[in-house]
């Protein structure tokens, strides 16, 4: 089987819904066993309900990502569960729009903290438990508007871009430990993010993609599927986009 994740230990932050959830099954489907955390309790015990009824080995913990003690915890009780932690996924995210000159302080500091900050503090930790073992993978969801920025979007784009920045340097850092970082950029993927966006916004973003299509949470998760397979072990600090072209 391509991608052969049996016996790997995978934490996937954000896992509950959208791509998280998606990535989680198909890191399962490979035979990881599946560590999901998120800020939504009935969310995660509904998504562990579901994998585990598919024979998916899987825990879960809420924890808020932004919060560095409760980013420890997680990895903390991923490595009391399974004794190991092989890959992390860095997926939560949150989107607060506002034109730059209207945005609100708080807005602006919230995505930055759980988007950015929040993919660093999961890093760290999980990094400490890598570097001891001398491998590990580490991919971060970042996003095309983080290469490309977006207009109503400052925060979101400077987060994006900072785990863009972030990525390859730790991908410098962890290399002389066996463990690699990278991330994926999505474009316009359906989940509940996008779901909030106007018929007319929807209408014209359409345009803008050369496939013509919005991207589905799975078509993202086999690329992240692949970042932790051992087929991907030469790929490092690298940002590979999944977005029918957008970015070219
Ligand atoms: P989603 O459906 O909104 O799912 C995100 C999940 O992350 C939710 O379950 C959310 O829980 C959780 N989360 C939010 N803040 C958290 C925190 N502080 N700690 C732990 N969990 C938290 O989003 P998605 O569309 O699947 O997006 C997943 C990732 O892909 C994000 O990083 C996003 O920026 C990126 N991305 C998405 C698209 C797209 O088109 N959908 C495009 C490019 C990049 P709550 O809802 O309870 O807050």
């Amino acid at each position: 089987m391509a991608f052969e994740l049996t016996d790997q230990v995978a934490l996937i932050t954000g896992g509950s819904r959208g791509i998280g959830f998606s990535t989680a099954e198909f890191l399962g489907s490979r035979g990881a066993k599946l560590f999901l955390v998120d800020v939504d309790e009935e969310g995660l015990r509904q998504a562990a309900n579901v994998l585990n009824g598919r024979n998916r080995e899987t825990a879960f913990f809420t924890a808020d990502v932004a919060d560095p003690d409760q980013a420890q915890k997680s990895v903390d009780a991923c490595v009391s569960q399974f004794e190991k932690l092989d890959i992390l996924v860095n997926n939560a995210g949150i989107t607060r729009d506002a034109l730059a000159v209207r945005m609100k302080a708080g807005d602006w500091e919230s995505v930055l903290r759980v988007n950015l900050s929040g993919s660093f503090y999961m890093a760290q930790a999980a990094a400490k438990v890598m570097m001891r073992a001398r491998a590990g993978r580490i991919i971060n969801i970042a996003s095309v508007v983080g290469l490309m920025g977006n207009a109503g979007q400052a925060n979101y784009a400077a987060s994006k871009a900072g785990v863009i920045g972030m990525t390859k340097s730790l991908a410098k850092e962890l290399a002389s430990r066996g463990v690699t970082v990278n991330a994926v950029a999505p474009g316009f993927i359906e989940t509940r993010m996008t779901e909030v966006l106007s018929e007319d916004t929807r209408d014209a973003l359409l345009k803008t993609i050369p496939l013509k299509r919005y991207g589905k949470p799975e078509e993202v998760a086999f690329v992240v599927g692949f970042l932790a397979s051992q087929e991907a072990a030469y790929i490092t600090g690298q940002v590979i986009p999944v977005d029918g072209g957008l970015v070219m």
